[in-house]
Parts: structure tokens; C-alpha cells; sequence
């Protein structure tokens, strides 16, 4: 049933009487209404960015400018040299995917799960808590900042800004190095995670330190990031740094 207001014309359809507030916003409502100007000719549809007919190239700009940060994601992500599972597991990070207890409860009703992150016990298990802020994993961190000589930069990151890290440094080939080594470390927290999780396995700090620059030192070999290690300058800035290689002596 429609309520009909008798003493206005311009709100008289609605199917129960409108409240006081409900009332102010059709007011607003009509006011937009009212405002729009109808020009005479054919109806058309327009692109509302350029108002005028839509065009592919119109849509590809849209895009790009809607997606710039991704974009800069994009980019980094598929410019690292590692295994084609890790680049994947990369990109989840970076959106927000990956398969942690908090986004399962999320997107699963009913799930009943400990939402605790396995490491501390302390926050619930985000993506940006277990792979960065956990502190477990900050303590690792620091360790891989340190790897690398960034100690001092290390407390100034920020984790949302890990696609501009590998400015760091100026050398592009320790660039290079870097984003696979950055890609090694969360890698291998994310197995870590799984192993402790799934099979209530627990790895040593050492031990997963060693894994990560284990990683990071084999897929920089395997595409050829560095020089050999015989081949390697003395001053460890055309290759793999110094204190990299020494570490897994
Ligand atoms: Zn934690």
C-alpha cells in the first residue's frame, strides 16, 4: 500500500509515512531533480569523465589512473626473479589475500577458528600482523635489515611502502638482490606459519634465518642476478654483497 502525503504533490508515493529525517532528505532529493536541466535531442550515453561517447582508449586511462598504486604493484611484483608460486604469494600479500585465519573467518561463515596469530598468541593473524608487525617477525626483520646493512633504515619502513624498498639502494643490481631476498623472507614466514599451523611444527629463528638467505642466495643464482661468486667484484657492488655470502659461510 502507498502512502499518499495530501498536503504535498512532490512526495506522494511512498509505502508508509515518512519520518522527519526521511522527509529532509527527499526535500534534497527533489531539490537535485529539479535541478537537472533536460536538453532537447536523442537521449545518448555518455563516459561521465570526458561527457562525451565512451571510447576504449577512455576506459584504459580510467583504469590506470584508478589503479596507479596497484599498478606500482604490478610492476614490482612481476619484475622479481623467484619461483612462479612465490610471485603469487607476493601478490596476495599485497592485496590483502592471503589466506590468514582472520580473512577466512571473513569471508567463511560459521568457521570457528582461533584467531590468534600462531607466533605470539598476542593479535589476531592479519597479513600485515603475521608477516610484519608480529613481534617474532620483527625480530627477524631487524636481522634481514641488518643482512643488508639497512639497519638504520629499518625502524623508518613501513610495510604498505614494501613496493618502494628496494630504492634503498642505488645500484640497480642490488636492487635486484633485494626484492628477491625480500620475497625469500616473507616466503619463508609464510611457511614457517604453515608448518607450525598445520603440522604444529616449530623452526627455529636461527634456523629460519638461514632458510631465508639460503632461498635468496639460490633463486639470485638461478636467474642470474648476480655474478658467480667467484666472478664477484671485490667491493661486493656489482654482485651479491659481501656480507650476504659471507653469512652462509
Ligand atoms: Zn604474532
Amino acid at each position: 500500500m502507498l502512502w499518499r502525503d495530501p498536503n504535498t504533490h512532490s512526495m506522494d508515493l511512498w509505502s508508509r509515512k515518512l519520518r522527519a529525517w526521511e522527509i529532509e532528505e527527499v526535500c534534497i532529493l527533489n531539490d537535485i531533480v529539479e535541478s537537472i536541466t533536460l536538453s532537447p535531442g536523442e537521449d545518448r550515453l555518455l563516459w561521465s569523465r570526458s561527457g562525451k561517447p565512451y571510447t576504449c582508449k577512455d576506459g584504459r586511462l580510467s583504469f590506470l589512473n584508478d589503479r596507479e598504486v596497484s599498478d606500482q604493484r604490478w610492476s614490482f611484483i612481476w619484475s622479481i626473479k623467484v619461483p612462479p608460486k612465490v610471485l603469487i604469494f607476493f601478490w596476495k600479500f599485497g592485496n590483502g589475500k592471503l589466506p590468514t585465519k582472520y580473512l577466512l573467518q571473513k569471508r567463511i561463515q560459521n568457521l570457528s577458528v582461533n584467531l590468534w596469530c600462531p607466533f605470539c598468541q598476542s593479535s589476531w593473524e592479519t597479513h600485515v600482523h603475521l608477516l610484519w608487525n608480529c613481534p617474532r617477525i620483527r625480530i627477524m626483520w631487524a636481522h634481514i635489515f641488518d643482512w643488508w646493512g639497512l639497519t638504520s633504515s629499518f625502524y623508518k619502513m613501513r610495510i604498505e611502502n614494501i613496493w618502494e624498498w628496494h630504492k634503498l639502494f642505488s645500484n640497480s643490481i642490488l636492487q635486484e638482490c633485494w626484492k628477491t631476498a625480500l620475497s625469500a623472507s616473507l616466503w619463508s614466514f609464510w611457511l614457517c606459519r604453515n608448518q607450525l599451523v598445520f603440522e604444529n611444527i616449530s623452526i627455529r629463528d636461527s634456523d629460519l634465518l638461514f632458510l631465508i638467505k639460503l632461498r635468496a642466495l639460490k633463486w639470485c643464482e638461478a636467474f642470474n642476478i648476480c655474478k658467480n661468486r667467484e666472478s664477484r667484484s671485490v667491493d661486493g657492488e656489482s654482485g651479491w654483497p659481501d656480507t650476504v655470502e659471507d653469512s652462509l659461510q
